[in-house]
């Protein structure tokens, strides 16, 4: 059974079908199993985003958080997704938001 899972680790593209289905725009960074527990990491792939007030597209990141996005129970295992959520800077000076989270079509 051990080496099943190895074996699902290595497939990054199982990763992208099983959890992020729905999701386009994401790229499994790292998978690490401890204690019974399976991490999966991603984040965005896309360079930027536009600005959800103004429109205007940005790719200057501003920060970023770590968000949990799901947890699967998989062959008795737990799986937590972690995905991190860039936060962009909107520059233009007319437009009311500084910053906006980056956003997951779903
Ligand atoms: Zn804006």
């Amino acid at each position: 059974m051990a080496g099943e899972v190895l074996d699902m680790q290595a497939d990054e593209s199982f990763w992208d079908s099983l959890v992020f289905d729905g999701i386009d725009d994401v790229d499994v960074e790292a998978v690490t199993a401890a204690f019974g527990t399976v991490d999966v990491m991603a984040r965005g792939r896309a360079a930027g985003a536009a600005c959800p007030d103004c429109g205007r597209f940005s790719n200057r990141v501003h920060d970023s958080y770590v968000g949990r996005l799901k947890d699967l129970p998989l062959g008795g295992q737990s799986v937590v997704i972690r995905l991190t959520v860039r936060r962009f800077l909107c520059g233009a000076g007319d437009c009311p938001r500084r910053t906006f989270a980056e956003p997951f079509g779903h």
